[in-house]
């Protein structure tokens, strides 16, 4: 193969590695000085019920303003934390304060906390979110956790047991990403769901003239069979909404609504976000 591509390819590509791996391992060392010093942040986004125009809760997705690099996005320290042993403190952190945060939240407002599917090998996972519950004292039926489906690949750690625990103490469990993932679709009966969140790249779908629009109400009919709610996710535009809307789909959450803030707006009114759009009519008259 080196050779194939020639030798001095083959040296642009080593390098190339070696500084991705420089680059990781210096926001290793970084990451857990700034988790030592407590300079990650929550920010949290709104998740809203169209068809009753009202704010349902929010979710909590972590933030790392780094000093020289601005925000470093968890798409890339997130699998650095999870193959450094970091992950877990950083959860853990994660869920207490998100937790504290919604305890002070009017009660009909749920928060979503996403959970990295190293937390079930830890053995006191179910122990230590209900710590987290006694110490906030934050109701468990307004918590959520999301998880993605490839979490469920392997059970060999009773995942699914864990699971089923976690959603008796009235905890929600959401499919994060629905549709991405590489699992059969039979772990949806196995597992306690309660909501299913159909994801963004499904919603990008919708602008590039496939036919999504099916795909989606098919989603929404597995929700309405299995009793479990359907959120789309990363809607960024009133077309989009009303196509979810026309298939059936009406929790949505995504920039058309709130971005992600460190100040959740608890006192978002839906509609008003797009009161200046033309479909403002049509979405009232529903
Ligand atoms: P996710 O859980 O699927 O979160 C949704 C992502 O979509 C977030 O990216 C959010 O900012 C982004 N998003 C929401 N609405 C829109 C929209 O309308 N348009 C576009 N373009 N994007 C939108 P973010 O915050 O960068 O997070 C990326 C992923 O990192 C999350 O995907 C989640 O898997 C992971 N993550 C975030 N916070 C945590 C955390 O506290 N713990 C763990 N384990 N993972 C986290
Ligand atoms: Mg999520
Ligand atoms: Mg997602
Ligand atoms: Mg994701």
């Amino acid at each position: 193969r080196a050779k194939a591509i020639g030798p001095g390819q083959f040296n642009f590509f080593t390098q190339e590695l070696n500084k991705e791996m420089q680059r990781r391992r210096k926001l290793k060392i970084e990451l857990s000085q700034a988790l030592k010093h407590n300079q990650l942040q929550m920010h949290y986004q709104p998740q809203v019920d169209t068809a009753s125009n009202t704010l349902t809760g929010f979710e909590a997705l972590i933030r790392w303003p780094h000093e020289k690099e601005g925000f470093i996005p968890p798409s890339e320290f997130i699998p650095i934390a999870e193959q450094n042993g970091m992950i877990s403190e950083i959860g853990y952190w994660t869920l207490q304060t998100a937790c504290q945060e919604a305890a002070n939240w009017p009660e009909n407002h749920t928060i979503a906390v996403n959970l990295s599917p190293i937390m079930f090998n830890d053995g006191d996972l179910v122990e230590r979110i209900k710590d987290t519950l006694a110490k906030t004292g934050l109701d468990p039926r307004r918590l959520e956790i999301e998880i993605t489906e490839n979490v469920l690949l392997d059970d060999s750690n009773h995942i699914s047991s864990q699971l089923v625990t976690i959603r008796n103490l009235g905890i929600g469990i959401a499919m994060d990403d629905f549709g991405t993932g590489y699992s059969s679709l039979s772990y949806l009966t196995r597992i306690p769901f309660t909501k299913i969140k159909i994801d963004q790249s499904f919603i990008r779908g919708l602008d590039d003239g496939k036919n999504i629009d099916s795909i989606i109400h098919a989603i929404v009919g597995i929700g309405d069979s299995l009793d479990v709610s359907i959120i789309a996710e990363g809607v960024e535009s009133t077309d989009q909404l009303l196509r979810l809307n026309a298939a059936g789909c009406y929790i949505i959450q995504g920039y058309l609504f709130g971005k992600p803030s460190s100040k959740p707006a608890l006192d978002l009114d839906p509609i008003s976000r797009i009161a200046k759009q033309p479909v403002h009519k049509e979405l009232r008259s529903k």
